[in-house]
């Protein structure tokens, strides 16, 4: 893979959002001095939450937040593709479809008529991941996404490589910390089948790994769902999983 145009021009890259809360783009906005260093290295030619001038492509590397949930936007992202070298998905509701796949399009058309009254015509579709409707070159996970990795991620890109994802999963993260196991007090957590690289953060904070990083490479599902049967109930199980992983096999395979 490669993404330099020439000697003479920086790659270029593009940043777009789709359906969701921008929490992703502030993390970016928020490594502005790493940033500064970058754009000696690239130039950031379509950026809708950053600049005023805007270039309609085509890109080197084109990051996405954000998932789909509109034809219009559906369109936009196969538009993307087409005129980009490298295609990134940035943030869980790109990757994973995320917190808005919580609710159906039927729950959300619903509540769409009841916020904004019976009238309303509403233009939302099921949230799901941009895999499901182009191919994606590579997914930067979290919600929101890491700040280090995105630097590691794009790093590596402007290298010219692929970046690797992190082949362990958040208990490894976990337990260099050490804090005790939730599981053994018989409390909830994702961190066995979720790719680390958050540095267990949530667990570390007080609370159960809901797997917004996405699977890590042999994520062993069926052991894990035994674990949890132990202290939890199928819906128990059902209404946590979702939090992220609604538009995933993972959680289909719960019904
Ligand atoms: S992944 Fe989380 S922080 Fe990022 S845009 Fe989606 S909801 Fe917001
Ligand atoms: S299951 Fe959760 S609490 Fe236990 S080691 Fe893994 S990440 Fe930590
Ligand atoms: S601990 Fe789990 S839910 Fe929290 S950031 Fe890491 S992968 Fe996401």
């Amino acid at each position: 893979m490669t993404i330099q145009n020439t000697k003479l021009l920086k790659p270029t890259i593009a940043i777009y959002d789709f359906t969701d809360c921008e929490g992703c783009e502030v993390q970016l906005v928020s490594l502005l001095e790493d940033f500064l260093q970058l754009e000696k290295r690239v130039e950031i030619v379509n950026w809708r939450l950053g600049q005023e001038h805007n270039h309609p492509g085509p890109f080197d590397v084109c990051i996405i937040e954000g998932t789909p949930i509109t034809l219009l936007e559906q369109k936009l992202l196969k538009e993307l593709r087409a005129k980009s070298k490298v295609l990134v998905g940035l943030g869980a509701c790109a990757t994973l479809g995320g917190i808005p796949a919580i609710v159906s399009k039927k729950q959300r058309n619903a509540m769409y008529k009841k916020i904004y009254s019976e009238n309303y015509k509403p233009r939302g579709l099921d949230s799901l991941p941009l895999a499901n409707y182009v191919p994606v070159d590579y997914l930067i996970h979290g919600c929101p996404a890491d700040k280090a990795d995105i630097l590691r991620s794009l790093t590596d890109l402007l290298a010219g490589k692929m970046p690797a994802p992190f082949p362990y999963p958040v208990c490894m993260e976990c337990k260099l910390k050490g804090p005790e196991c939730r599981l053994l007090n018989q409390k909830p957590c994702l961190g066995p089948v979720s790719q680390a690289g958050c540095d267990a953060v949530c667990v570390r904070g007080g609370t159960g790994c809901y797997g917004c990083r996405g699977n890590v490479s042999g994520a062993n599902w069926t052991s894990l769902k035994k674990t949890l049967s132990q202290f939890m109930t199928h819906d128990e199980m059902k209404k946590y999983v979702s939090v992220f992983l609604s538009a995933t096999d993972e959680y289909k395979n719960l019904k």
